[in-house]
């Protein structure tokens, strides 16, 4: 078979049964033309950027053309959305297959956005421009802050209309992800009633995500279970560590592969309270800041259910087995969670006041609204003397109690300064700046803003000029900032 542009697919996921997919071609468009392709994740999938850049490479990312040995599919899956359970599936969305990559990976290649699937219910199965370019900016800036995440390789503008309060561009992403495997899919097999599937779906997940699992017979799936909440756990703390709110942890949005998945209304938090929601969806603030590592236990909770069939034959049992397994969930979140914040304030060692410490400044935070993200930035630079609010007696208080603590362990002031800078990113994906990037690129036609965007925050714990420049909070105009589906 020819190799076009390096493309090298195969689709694992349609050998699974017969339900869990529907064969579906994408939905050609009439004039595809490329708005941003990533061309250092193209190289290190085995793409050839030359090729992927000319007409009929870019055909294959608007869905007009499907590579050699790709199978486009949608996956079937369902999903407790905002706590109601509900079947889904990929309604915009095509799995083309996995790309098997030079250094022997297997990730799927996800076209979203590419027209109507039998999943599709009232939606038209397309994405505005706006909404994909966002994704590409914050999943690429998730990816450089050390955070696991699906990745995003092209985006291309269909020439075509979408229709949705008003009339948009329309554009399809190419989603790169370890698997697109869900908490989801998993209770769209139990809800099957058929252990069979449950279990083919399981193994899969094994081979696929947990290839060096040696237990054997019904013990293996509870080592799925506690990886993926494993993974959960690590998950969120990562999300905490830098301000991110996901927004829609809906379980058909939460990934096995312990993945960011599925940016829609999320963004990064300005100044600190738990009680942020960007999403206009979220009315009750379910999804806010401060509520998204007690949903991790409820969405592990959901997948530990699932799972149920599968941990023993004994229904009494297998509930017990799940229980004691998610009852692991809170140690692992709150231990890998203290990991960040200590290295975030310097602390090498452990004390067990530490997450007094850490709570004491986020209290203060809170209280004066504090920008999340700057303060640490300022605590890493040294620069605390220069505003009248960290004058402010309780601050001074603090900063004692965290000078003396610094002064109790063994690391020079070098080390504590490397640490820092490891765990306090100088640049987020601020809201404004996305906002501004992507107005110039859907209204005037207009990359250049968003590749300057892009180029600082892949560089996101870098301390320099350009990254200052970007560090800047909004002005108070755009705090009541508001995310909305695509
Ligand atoms: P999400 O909120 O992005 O996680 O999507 C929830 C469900 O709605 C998934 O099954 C999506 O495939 C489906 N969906 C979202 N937007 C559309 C659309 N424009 N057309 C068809 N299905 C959609
Ligand atoms: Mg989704
Ligand atoms: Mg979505």
């Amino acid at each position: 078979a020819k190799v076009e542009a390096g493309w090298k697919l195969d689709n694992s996921y349609s050998r699974l049964p017969q339900v869990f997919f529907s064969k579906q071609n994408p939905t050609a468009v009439s004039t595809p033309e490329l708005a941003v392709l990533n061309e250092p994740l193209a190289a290190e999938l085995g793409l050839n950027v030359r090729e992927l850049r000319q007409e009929t490479g870019v055909a294959v990312f608007a869905g007009n053309r499907i590579p050699e040995g790709a199978m486009p599919l949608a996956q079937a899956y369902a999903g407790h959305q905002f706590g109601y359970f509900t079947m889904l599936g990929d309604g915009r969305a095509l799995l083309l297959g996995e790309q098997i990559t030079p250094a022997g990976q297997r990730v799927d290649i996800q076209l979203k956005g590419s027209g109507r699937t039998s999943y599709s219910r009232r939606g038209d199965g397309r994405a505005a421009l706006g909404p994909m370019l966002r994704e590409y900016i914050i999943s690429e800036a998730m990816y450089a802050l050390g955070i696991p995440t699906t990745r995003s390789l092209a985006v291309v503008a269909t020439g075509e209309p979408v229709i949705r309060e008003t009339v948009l561009p329309g554009a399809v992403l190419t989603r790169v992800a370890a698997s697109h495997l869900r908490v989801g899919t998993f209770q769209y097999a139990a809800n099957r009633g058929s252990t069979d599937e449950l279990r083919a779906l399981a193994d899969y997940a094994l081979k696929r995500h947990f290839p060096d699992v040696k237990a054997e017979g019904r013990e293996r799936y509870l080592v799925l279970l506690r990886e993926v909440i494993k993974r959960q756990a690590r998950l969120i703390a990562q999300w905490q560590r830098v301000g991110f709110i996901h927004g829609v942890m809906n379980t058909d949005n939460m990934a096995i592969s312990g993945e960011t998945i599925d940016y829609g209304p999320c963004a990064f938090m300005d100044a600190y309270s738990p009680a942020t929601v960007f999403s206009s969806i979220d009315t009750h603030g379910r999804y806010a800041y401060g509520n998204q590592p007690g949903i991790g236990a409820w969405n592990v909770t959901r997948f530990a259910e699932a799972l149920l069939p599968l941990l023993h034959e004994d229904e009494e049992e297998a509930v017990k087995l799940a229980e004691d397994t998610i009852g692991e969930y809170n140690e692992l979140y709150r231990g890998s969670w203290l990991v960040g914040m200590r290295a975030k304030l310097g602390l090498s060692n452990e004390e067990p006041e530490d997450e007094h410490l850490i709570g004491d400044l986020l209290q203060w935070m809170e209280k004066n609204r504090a920008d999340f993200t700057n303060t640490f930035r300022s605590l890493t630079l040294g620069l605390t003397e220069d505003s009248s609010l960290v004058q402010s007696p309780e601050f001074v208080r603090w900063k004692e109690r965290w000078q003396a603590r610094l002064g109790r362990q063994q690391s020079t002031e070098d080390a504590v300064r490397q640490l820092m800078r490891s765990c306090n990113p100088s640049v987020i994906p601020r809201n404004h700046r996305v906002e501004a990037a992507l107005e110039a690129a859907v209204e005037h036609g207009d990359y250049s803003v968003m590749e300057r965007l892009l180029a600082v925050l892949a560089a996101p714990y870098a301390y320099t000029p350009e990254q200052e420049e970007y560090s800047a909070p909004p002005e108070p105009s755009s705090c009541a900032y508001q995310t909305f589906c695509g």
